[in-house]
C-alpha cells in the first residue's frame, strides 16, 4: 500500500492499495465515533461496488444506508443534494455519523458538498473510482454543486477524513473513462514534473497505474497543502483548463468530456505560449504527441473567437483580466494575469 499524507487544516491520508474497497469499514472505524453510514453512490457504480463497502461496513456493525442518484452529469444539481439531505435526515444521521462518497467526480463533489452542509458540516471519506477522480478531484477538498448560471457555483472547501484508491476499480471503466483521467496525468507533467512527462513518453501509463496515480496525487498534494483555498499555487492545476472549460461550454457539458476538453486546451495554451516567445519551442508538440498516445484529441473546431467570448462570460472570471497558467517549459508553469480584451490576440495561432 503507498499511503500519502496530506496536511491541510486537518490532515488526512490518501491510501493507494488493489482491493482497498473491502477494508473501508477498518478506516471509517479508526478515524471517527460514527454509528451510522450512508453511502453515497450513482446508478452506474452502485452495480459494482456498492455492496462490497456495504458489506465492509456492516462486518464493522454500522448501521448503515446507501442512496443511490441517477448516474450523469445532469444530475449535478441542488435537487439531487436535496434527496440527499432527505435521506440523511430520514435515515437520523447525527453529527458524529459518516458519509461515504463512492463514485467518479460528480458524486465526489456533491456527497462532499451535502457532507459540508448537512448539519453544518459531518465527516466524509472518499472512494473514488473514475481516474480522474482519483489522481485530481478527490484530493484537496473542493465539494460542489452546479446551478443553471454555472458549474460548480455553489460549494464548499470541506476535507474528507480518508480517501481510500482501488486502482483495481478502473477495470470496470469504460476506456473512454481512462483516457479522460489520462488528460489530467498529462497536466500534472506537464507544470510540475518533466521526467514524469518523459515517463509517460517513454512508457505505457496503464501499466503502471498505481505509480501513476501515486505520483500525481503526491504533486496535487504539494500544491494544495501550500494553497488550500486557492489564492496562488493553485491556480496552476488549471492549466489547459481555461480554454478547456470553454469548449465544454460551446458543447453545453455534452458531446466532449472534461479530459478531452482540457487536452485540447493545454495543446492549445502550450502553442499560445509559443507564439509569444514565453514557452520553450516543441513544447506543444511534444504535448500533442503524449496526448494522442493515450487517444485524446488535440484540437478542436471551435473558433478562437468563440472559446475567447466563452471564457470572458465565464462566472468564475474575476473582473477585467484571466489568469493564464503558461508553461516556461514541460514541468515548469506559472501564471500570467492579461486584461480580458487581450484574450483573443493573446490564444490566436495559426
Ligand atoms: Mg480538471
Amino acid at each position: 500500500m503507498k499511503t500519502i499524507n496530506v496536511q491541510t487544516g486537518i490532515p488526512y491520508n490518501i491510501h493507494i492499495e488493489k482491493g482497498i474497497i473491502d477494508k473501508c469499514g477498518q478506516y471509517v472505524r479508526e478515524l471517527t465515533k460514527a454509528e451510522r453510514v450512508t453511502i453515497i453512490t450513482d446508478s452506474n457504480v452502485a452495480v459494482h461496488y456498492k455492496w462490497r463497502v456495504l458489506n465492509s461496513l456492516e462486518q464493522e456493525g454500522f448501521k448503515v444506508k446507501s442512496h443511490i442518484f441517477q448516474a450523469g452529469e445532469e444530475s449535478k444539481n441542488l435537487n439531487t443534494i436535496s434527496e440527499m439531505y432527505n435521506t440523511l435526515a430520514d435515515f437520523g444521521m447525527t453529527r458524529k455519523d459518516v458519509i461515504v462518497a463512492l463514485g467518479g467526480g460528480v458524486t465526489g463533489d456533491m456527497a462532499g458538498f451535502a457532507a459540508a452542509s448537512y448539519l453544518r458540516g459531518i465527516d466524509f471519506i472518499q472512494i473514488p473510482t473514475s481516474l480522474l477522480a482519483q489522481v485530481d478531484s478527490s484530493v484537496g477538498g473542493k465539494t460542489g454543486v452546479d446551478i443553471p448560471q454555472g458549474k460548480n457555483l455553489v460549494g464548499a472547501f470541506h476535507q474528507p477524513r480518508v480517501v481510500l484508491i482501488d486502482p483495481d476499480t478502473l477495470q470496470t471503466l469504460p476506456d473512454l473513462y481512462v483516457r479522460d483521467g489520462m488528460a489530467e496525468v498529462i497536466k500534472y507533467g506537464c507544470i510540475k514534473d518533466a521526467d514524469f512527462f518523459a515517463k509517460l513518453e517513454n512508457e505505457n501509463a496503464i501499466e503502471h497505474i498505481e505509480e501513476i496515480i501515486e505520483t500525481c496525487v503526491s504533486i496535487k498534494r504539494d500544491v494544495v497543502s501550500r494553497d488550500e483555498r486557492e489564492s496562488g499555487e493553485r491556480m496552476l492545476l488549471n492549466f489547459g483548463h481555461t480554454l478547456g472549460h470553454s469548449i465544454e461550454k460551446l458543447y453545453n457539458y455534452t458531446g466532449i468530456s472534461h479530459g478531452m476538453a482540457v487536452a485540447v486546451g493545454m495543446v492549445l495554451i502550450a502553442r499560445a505560449g509559443e507564439k509569444e516567445g514565453i514557452t520553450e519551442k516543441g513544447t506543444s508538440d511534444r504535448i500533442v504527441n503524449l496526448c494522442m498516445k493515450y487517444g485524446l484529441p488535440v484540437t478542436d473546431d471551435a473558433s478562437f473567437e468563440d472559446m475567447a467570448n466563452a471564457a470572458r462570460s465565464d462566472k468564475k472570471t474575476a473582473g477585467k483580466s484571466i489568469n493564464l497558467v503558461l508553461l516556461n517549459k514541460i514541468g515548469d508553469s506559472f501564471t500570467k494575469k492579461i486584461p480580458l480584451e487581450n484574450l483573443l490576440d493573446f490564444i490566436t495561432t495559426d
